[in-house]
């Protein structure tokens, strides 16, 4: 068997959510809301099962969703995308990150990554044949530095795998960060693959900074979306991947033998959605925000030390600013079984060197959801 696979664990996403079923704990560890998502986004969807087409769509997508993302993109960050060169459709942001790598990385090449990173970017690197070259971030601001990005680049790199608004931190990366990375792309001839799934859920008033749109980067940069979390209906596996024209002609190759295609009613459903008024969008973020600043209230009530959450579904805590000893593993397993409140230890994130005071929970839920966590959690920190 292939010894990168065989040698990994169940990811720590479906642990905790399978703990937290078996000990009927609050889930509040793997990233997914609880409502049903935007109604008139699923009609659709419904409408194109029982009226629509039901055969292979083409391999690139849909060309009403194709259009759409590029629209879509001009409207909200300003990138120009050709529809039937530069976009692609792909099962979910996950799948563009696997068809990106495996078309760019050649055996030996030396891949940066950026730790805290999402579980499956290391493996797939690998089995790439990619060398991992890791920079690490530290909280509570996880910003880029040169002395980091000086020691992480070379002439061997080829691949820059970067994740901005960045899980599990929940930052987004601030210009002058964006602009030094898209410098160091530029000098050392590097492609990012940039997954910025997380781009609509921004807070306080931020505005997404794709980094395409950095100087340089318009013919180096790979682009990844996704639908799942744009609409909050995280199982649509809906994923947009946007590059020029002679890099996605051959992340296409990786993906027309991965999954070939993705559900034709689901894009048409997202076709639909990604046109929706200016409204819609910024009322998803205002409703997270307010949950954010719920939760966050009460873990700070109850004596929890949370770091900022500048975007994303999720909030963090630092257990030494909060008294607790324990590492973030064995927190989150007493957790889970003696507070029944399930989250996600940070330390699953990092290959080396790892960071384990951090604990994230999820906080796009409903506000009964929340209240019930914030309940079980009152035992935690009770003292004598
Ligand atoms: N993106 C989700 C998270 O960070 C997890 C998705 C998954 O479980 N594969 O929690």
């Amino acid at each position: 068997m292939n010894s990168i696979f065989a040698g990994l664990s169940t990811t720590i996403f479906e642990t905790m959510s399978r703990l937290a079923r078996e000990h009927d704990a609050v889930n509040l560890g793997q990233g997914f809301p609880d409502g049903a998502g935007p109604e008139d986004v699923r009609q659709k969807a419904a409408d194109a099962v029982l009226t629509g087409w039901n055969q292979y769509p083409p391999m690139l997508g849909l060309p009403e969703l194709r259009r759409a993302v590029a629209e879509h993109y001009a409207r909200f960050q300003g990138v120009a995308l050709d529809p039937d060169n530069e976009v692609m459709i792909t099962s979910g942001a996950t799948e563009a990150i696997a068809d990106a790598l495996m078309a760019l990385i050649e055996p030996g090449d030396e891949v940066v990554l950026f730790q805290p990173m999402y579980d499956a970017y290391l493996p797939l690197v690998r089995r790439a044949g990619g060398v991992p070259r890791f920079v690490t971030l530290q909280p509570p601001h996880w910003r880029l530095t040169r002395e980091a990005l000086d020691a992480a680049f070379s002439s061997r790199t080829k691949v820059v795998l970067f994740n901005n608004p960045l899980n599990p931190a929940a930052v987004a990366f601030p210009d002058e960060d964006l602009a030094l990375l898209a410098e160091y792309c530029v000098h050392y001839n590097a492609i990012a693959v940039c997954d910025e799934v997380w781009e609509h859920v921004l807070f306080d008033g931020r505005k997404h900074r794709p980094l395409i749109g950095f100087p340089g980067m318009r013919e180096r940069t790979v682009k990844i979306g996704s639908a799942g979390k744009i609409f909050s209906l995280t199982g649509w596996k809906v994923g947009f991947v946007m590059a020029a024209a002679p890099i996605l002609k051959v992340v296409a190759k990786a993906h027309q033998f991965f999954t070939f295609t993705t559900p034709p009613n689901l894009q048409a459903a997202v076709a639909y959605g990604l046109g929706k008024e200016e409204g819609y969008f910024t009322g998803m973020r205002a409703e997270l925000q307010r949950s954010r600043d719920r939760f966050a209230a009460g873990l700070t009530e109850l004596g929890f030390a949370t770091l900022p959450s500048e975007a994303s579904y999720f909030l963090n805590i630092d257990l030494a600013a909060s008294g607790i000893g324990e590492d973030d593993v064995s927190f989150c397993r007493r957790l889970v079984a003696d507070h029944k409140v399930a989250a996600i230890p940070v330390s699953a994130f990092y290959a080396e060197d790892a960071v384990t005071s951090v604990v994230r929970f999820c906080f796009a839920k409903r506000d009964e959801t929340l209240a019930a966590a914030l309940t079980n959690l009152r035992g935690v920190l009770r003292r004598g």
